[in-house]
């Protein structure tokens, strides 16, 4: 399929091309030609399937092709995002799309001084991209006016009610006009959005890329079954072993995720642990620190996590299993954008069989388990090997000592300059 073929303007062909965009994506396929029929949306697609052209495409279309009632600017279409972040790319998707559009558009969230958001919405635009507060705060002010929306978008609608934003969605909804088109997307479909989605869609579309509740095709899983305490001489080795760059580590709680960075760092992996204790400075100089690869591994709680936009990233690791089965699908989300392949790996100790088992339920798949040598959980190691297995198993030999004699040091608080040492000769092992 082309993107000539679902009924798009020159001029937003044109941009598309200027992006190198050569084929639509599943969702933009599926998407554009429903919200060009003027129908209301419920899209199961997470970031980086390419669901911000799907949706900003034919929202530029139709805004365009109707053209402004009584040639006045107003906001004719509002896309509410959960973080600033996502706001801000957002605004620059519909900014790059609609380049040759006689459309303007502009970006509103807090954090930021608010007059120069005034002055923009009072010289007038057409598109709106906001964060539910400051949105609030404006219309509040009475310097926005909503009640010309023809177009209203939710994006990431999970996060959004993750975050706690349901009360505000509430009283956003209720300043809109009653006849509008209304676009809900989400990566998951828990009951408070199926809630949510009943009230404010209208015989919607249900677009689904994949199964529901599926992870981005462009993910692979991998799963590695390893005792609990050898869980951190494992991330280093995949992470050394595998040289890999730019890796986002969960822990379930926010001293486990001090506690991983400072032992990360005591392997000699550059790490840092992001999480609600920090202050918005700390929290800001480590992002940008992972962003820019001054930090290797970052390594956050699911709830510090949700406020960041960290995205594209080549390698994410699950250290400890989420609770909540959701939570792994944003967690992997994060990794392996359109058109590119990022790799999740959880690591399962053995009592977090049972929530494999719910995430696998709710993944409607098994994750494929890969090996580890010297690594699996204590019952294996103790099963009878084969004799003569060769080279491989002289090196598993090897490592095998290696871990207990790790374990051993550990144990007798030997100091983390010979933890590093013995880290550094195992890695360059591996690489060999
Ligand atoms: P999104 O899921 O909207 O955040 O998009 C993920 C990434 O895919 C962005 O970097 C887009 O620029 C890119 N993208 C969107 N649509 C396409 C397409 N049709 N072909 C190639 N890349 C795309």
């Amino acid at each position: 399929m082309s993107f000539e073929s679902l009924g798009l303007s020159t001029a937003l062909l044109r941009a598309v091309q200027e992006q190198g965009y050569t084929e639509p994506t599943p969702i933009q396929s599926r998407v554009i030609p429903v919200v060009l029929a003027g129908r209301d949306v419920m899209g199961g697609a997470q970031t980086g399937t390419g669901k911000t052209a799907g949706f900003a495409l034919p929202l530029l279309e139709r805004l365009m092709a109707a053209g402004a009632p009584n040639g006045r600017r107003s906001v004719r279409a509002l896309i509410l995002t959960p973080t600033r972040e996502l706001a801000a790319q957002v605004s620059e998707s519909v900014r790059t799309y609609g380049k040759h559009v006689p459309l303007k558009s502009t970006v509103i969230f807090g954090g930021v001084s608010i007059n120069p958001q005034i002055d923009t919405l009072r010289r007038g635009v057409d598109i709106v991209v906001a964060t539910p507060g400051r949105l609030l705060d404006i219309a509040q002010q009475r310097h926005i006016d909503l009640s010309r929306v023809e177009i209203f978008v939710l994006d990431e609608a999970d996060r959004m009610l993750d975050m706690g934003f349901l009360p505000d969605i509430r009283r956003v909804i209720a300043m809109l006009p009653r006849e509008r088109q209304n676009l809900l997307f989400s990566a998951t479909f828990p009951d408070d959005i199926r809630q949510l989605a009943n009230k404010m869609l209208r015989d919607p579309v249900s677009v689904e890329i994949g199964q529901r509740n599926a992870t981005a095709d462009k993910i692979e899983q991998a799963v590695y079954f390893v005792d609990k305490g050898q869980k951190r001489g494992v991330l280093s080795w995949l992470v050394g072993s595998g040289n890999w760059q730019q890796v986002l580590v969960f822990t379930r709680t926010k001293h486990g995720a001090n506690r991983l960075a400072e032992q990360l760092v005591d392997d000699g992996v550059s790490a840092t642990a992001i999480h609600g204790n920090k202050s918005q400075g700390a929290r800001t100089r480590a992002l940008a620190d992972f962003k820019r690869g001054a930090v290797r591994v970052l390594v956050a709680t699911d709830i510090a996590a949700r406020g960041l936009d960290i995205n594209e990233l080549p390698h994410v690791v699950n250290f400890d299993l989420p609770e909540v089965p959701e939570h792994y699908v944003h967690r992997i989300g994060r990794t392996g954008r359109a058109g590119r392949t990022g790799l999740a790996v959880s690591l399962v100790a053995g009592d977090e069989r049972a929530l494999l088992k719910q995430i696998e339920r709710l993944l409607r798949q098994t994750l494929s388990v890969r090996p580890l040598d010297g690594y699996e959980p204590r019952r294996e190691q103790h099963r009878e090997r084969p004799r003569n297995a060769g080279e491989r198993d002289a090196q598993t030999a090897h490592r095998h000592g290696q871990n207990r004699g790790q374990a051993e040091r550990r144990g007798h608080g030997h100091r983390h300059g010979e933890r590093r040492r013995q880290h550094g000769q195992r890695q360059h092992g591996q690489q060999r």
